[in-house]
Order: C-alpha cells, then sequence, then structure tokens
C-alpha cells in the first residue's frame, strides 16, 4: 500500500541531496512531490493542505536548526506529522479499546455493507481471546440478510467464541438486548454487536444504528470502512461520524491495493483514532493500529534512511571527528590517515567532487598540487600505501630512496608515482597543521552533500 507515496517520498529526499539547508525555495519543490503524492494515494484536499502547510511551519522552524542533513530533517518532520495526523494522542502509539467498564463491554460495529463488517468481528472475537483472554459473544443484528447472521455464526465459531442466535423476524432492538442478556447471565466479557448495513448511505439504516447506539450503550462504537473506496471511504466516514459516537475505526482492506489515502484522512476528517487495520482476508488479519509505525511504514524508512545516507556519500563522521581530535591536539598527520581520506575520498565520488566542497582557501592550495587526473591515481596511492611497513605509515619521514624502491616494487608502480604520492601527502599534512584549530569538523561537515 501507499507504494506511490513512499517512492514520492524517496524522490524529495534525493532531491535534497547537495542542498545546505531547507529554505523557501528548496522546500518548493519537495512541497509540490509531497502534495502530489498525497493526493494520488487518494488523500483528501483539505488534509493534504492542512497538512503541507504544517510541513512548512515545521521545517522551517527551528527544529531543523542542528539536525544532521536538510534530508534526515525533512524526513523526520514528515515522519512526525504523518503520526499526529493519524493519531498523536498517544505519542504515536495505538489506541486502547477502552473495555474496562462492568461486563459485558459492548462493541458496536458500524459501517456499510461488505465493508468487513462481519469478518472484522470474527477477528476481533479472536485478538481479544487470544491476547487478552476475554471470554466473547458475538450477535447479528442484520435482519434483512439471513446469510449475513449465519456468516457471522462461521467465522466465531472458526474463533472459539460464542455465537448468540438471531432470526430475521426479530428487532434488531430485541436482539440486541437478548445477547446482552445472555452475556450477563454468562459471564461474558465482551459483546461484539454486528449490524445490518446498506449500500450508501441511508436515512433508514442511520436511525437504526442510533437506536442500537442508544439502547445499548456500547463502551465502544467502531465505524468499519474499506479502504479500496478512497475518497467515498472518507464521505461515508463522515456521515457516520456524524450520526454516531464513535469511539474509533477499523480500516479493512489495507492489504488489497488501496492507495492508503484513506488511512492519511479518517483520523482528520472524524477526529476519532482508527484502532485496528484489516490486512487479510483470513480471521488473524487484523492488525492494532499503531500511527507512528504506519507512518514509518508510508515513508518506507529503511529506503529513506538508506538514501539520506547515500546523499551524505558515506562520509565517516566518527573517523572525521578522530582525526579533527588528534590534528587539534598537534598529533601529527601520518600515512595511515592519509589513507584514511584517500578512502573517505573515494566514497566522496573522488577528488575533484571534494575539491568543489573544500573552502577556497583549500581549493587553492590543492590545486597547487597539480590533481588533475587524481580520480584514477587514487587506487595507485592506496596501493602504495598498502604496501609499506606500519612503521613507515606512522613516520612517513623514514622513507628514504631505499624504501621508495622496495615500496614501489610492491605497489607494482615506479619510484616517481611513490614521490608523487608522498608529495601529495606532505601537501595534505600541510594544510592539516594550518587546520590545527579545530577548523576539520567544520571542513568535514561542509563537505557533506
Ligand atoms: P460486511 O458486509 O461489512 O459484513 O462485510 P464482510 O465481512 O462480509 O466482508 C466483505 C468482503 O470483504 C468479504 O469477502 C471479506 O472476506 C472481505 N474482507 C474483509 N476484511 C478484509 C481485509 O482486511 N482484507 C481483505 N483482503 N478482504 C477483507
Amino acid at each position: 500500500m501507499l507504494d506511490n507515496l513512499t517512492q514520492r517520498m524517496a524522490r524529495v529526499v534525493k532531491t535534497l541531496r547537495g542542498e545546505a539547508r531547507l529554505t523557501e525555495a528548496n522546500m518548493q519543490d519537495m512541497l509540490r512531490e509531497v502534495r502530489l503524492a498525497l493526493l494520488e494515494a487518494d488523500v483528501a484536499l483539505p488534509v493534504v493542505r492542512d497538512f503541507i502547510a504544517k510541513i512548512r511551519d515545521k521545517a522551517l522552524g527551528e527544529e531543523v536548526v542542528g539536525s544532521l542533513t536538510p534530508g534526515q530533517a525533512l524526513v523526520a518532520v514528515v515522519q512526525r506529522e504523518l503520526t499526529a495526523l493519524m493519531g498523536g494522542d498517544y505519542d504515536g502509539q495505538a489506541a486502547p479499546l477502552n473495555l474496562s467498564v462492568s461486563p459485558p463491554a459492548i462493541i458496536l460495529m458500524a459501517g456499510l455493507q461488505g465493508a468487513g463488517k462481519t469478518t472484522t468481528v470474527g477477528k476481533l472475537a479472536r485478538l481479544l481471546r487470544e491476547t487478552q483472554k476475554k471470554k466473547v459473544l458475538t450477535v447479528s443484528c442484520d435482519v434483512y440478510r439471513p446469510a449475513a447472521i449465519a456468516q457471522l455464526k462461521t467465522v466465531t465459531e472458526q474463533v472459539g467464541a460464542e455465537f448468540f442466535p438471531s432470526t430475521p423476524d426479530q428487532t434488531p432492538l430485541d436482539i440486541a438486548r437478548g445477547a446482552v442478556d445472555w452475556a450477563k447471565r454468562h459471564f461474558h466479557d465482551v459483546l461484539i454487536v454486528d449490524t445490518a448495513g446498506r449500500l450508501g448511505i441511508d436515512e433508514a439504516m442511520m436511525q437504526e444504528i442510533t437506536a442500537l447506539n442508544q439502547a445499548l450503550r456500547p463502551a465502544e462504537t467502531l465505524f468499519v470502512v474499506d479502504a479500496m473506496l478512497g475518497q467515498d471511504a472518507i464521505n461515508t466516514a463522515k456521515a457516520f461520524n456524524e450520526a454516531l459516537p464513535l469511539t474509533g475505526v477499523v480500516l479493512t482492506k489495507l492489504d488489497g491495493d488501496s492507495r492508503g489515502g484513506a488511512a492519511l484522512s479518517v483520523r482528520h476528517v472524524t477526529g476519532k483514532p482508527i484502532k485496528f487495520v484489516g490486512v487479510g482476508e483470513k480471521l488473524d488479519g487484523l492488525e492494532v493500529f499503531h500511527p507512528d509505525r504506519m507512518a514509518s511504514r508510508i515513508l518506507g524508512m529503511g529506503d529513506i534512511l538508506a538514501l539520506v545516507e547515500d546523499a551524505q556519500r558515506g562520509v565517516d563522521m566518527k573517523a572525521a571527528q578522530k582525526l579533527a581530535d588528534k590534528v587539534k591536539k598537534g598529533g601529527d598527520f601520518d600515512l595511515n590517515d592519509f589513507g584514511a581520506q584517500l578512502g573517505q575520498m573515494k566514497k566522496m565520488g573522488g577528488l575533484s567532487t571534494l575539491l568543489d566542497k573544500l573552502p577556497a582557501q583549500f581549493q587553492q592550495a590543492a590545486g597547487n598540487a597539480d590533481m588533475s587526473g587524481a580520480e584514477k591515481q587514487l587506487r595507485r596511492m592506496e596501493g602504495i600505501i598498502q604496501s609499506m611497513t606500519p612503521t613507515e605509515r606512522a613516520k612517513p619521514d623514514l622513507i628514504k630512496a631505499s624504501r621508495k624502491r622496495r615500496i614501489a616494487a610492491g605497489a607494482g608502480v615506479q619510484v616517481q608515482d611513490v614521490n608523487r604520492m608522498l608529495a601529495q601527502f606532505e601537501q595534505m599534512r600541510g594544510m592539516m597543521k594550518k587546520l590545527k584549530g579545530g577548523n576539520l569538523g567544520k571542513m568535514m561537515r561542509g563537505m557533506r552533500g
């Protein structure tokens, strides 16, 4: 689900590569992508507007300051706002079912025909039995479709809960009252009441469910809605929310090819938390809804974080800091450090890319060292360092003519190549000496994409 959204978000982060900070200007394109992604996912327009406005405010605000990169900052802001959008009441955690009333705790299910109510009753009965050891009774008040009553009986038996029989000649209220009475006398903890749905919003249906709600005073009135309905899911949610004091929403068929926008809109439109999501036809296909986890899933956080890292081109900040500390303390820059730098440069896409990112004074110094064709030399230089002894790497001044010959032979290069490499090392060592005021950290930070 929400693959498009995930992909667009990934693209958004990609476009951030090389940006130093989030600005009104570069945010513009990114916000457009986010907006398109949300609209494509069938998120309701007012929800999209609000959401974009929030992201803009937060991303441009202080929260970005001090965070590692604009890419990460944006992802973090979007993640947080997505979580809030889907229900921030419990810190992004699942909104709990309120079953702490004198038993039986009644759960009334509302929703259109085909939304997945009956299936959800079975799933919920199973979940409550297995995770909370509840004694569950189910009943169907759908007096219009005998098949619906039979279907509930089947799923209830499949999950090992108890079914309260009803017949089409009874009234929904009588059925419900009979079930409550039975549940009390047989010490059921929970009674789940399935109701009749219609194909669309219908006055008679609304009156019937409202009457049931008033008579039963349920602990939970859950609105069940098919996520695949997209915008229609939102209109239906609105209508039910106005007619009934809903306590939560169950979003079904999130496993299908739903574009998932309903998950983002329904909370905003009704003000009621999504408590469960249906993720399959089978009776174990019900999950407690965690807004924070869903936000991460939508963002494809794993991929995004990889992209963010990619955007940083693998600069090892720890290593950079270690080197900075060493240089600051007056430690000598040796060939081990030089080798590590070369490794970093390779990761960063070669010397020329690196040079673009260096402050002007260093670009000049490096330019003097004639780094043209440096990309190709990079590997050779590393080879040369590898054929030195640890002592030579730590004390480069030891490397005189005979050692140079041995090193050149070991690396399969000429002595001139060793000399050239050593000259470049000296150049770098010179720069490092100048940097001894702790500017290295700053320089490295400046290098990040
Ligand atoms: P009701 O009319 O609201 O009681 O809806 P049903 O429970 O009869 O479900 C209608 C159809 O949706 C059935 O074919 C169910 O198997 C299917 N369904 C319900 N929930 C889910 C779900 O989470 N995922 C999928 N893929 N199908 C579901």
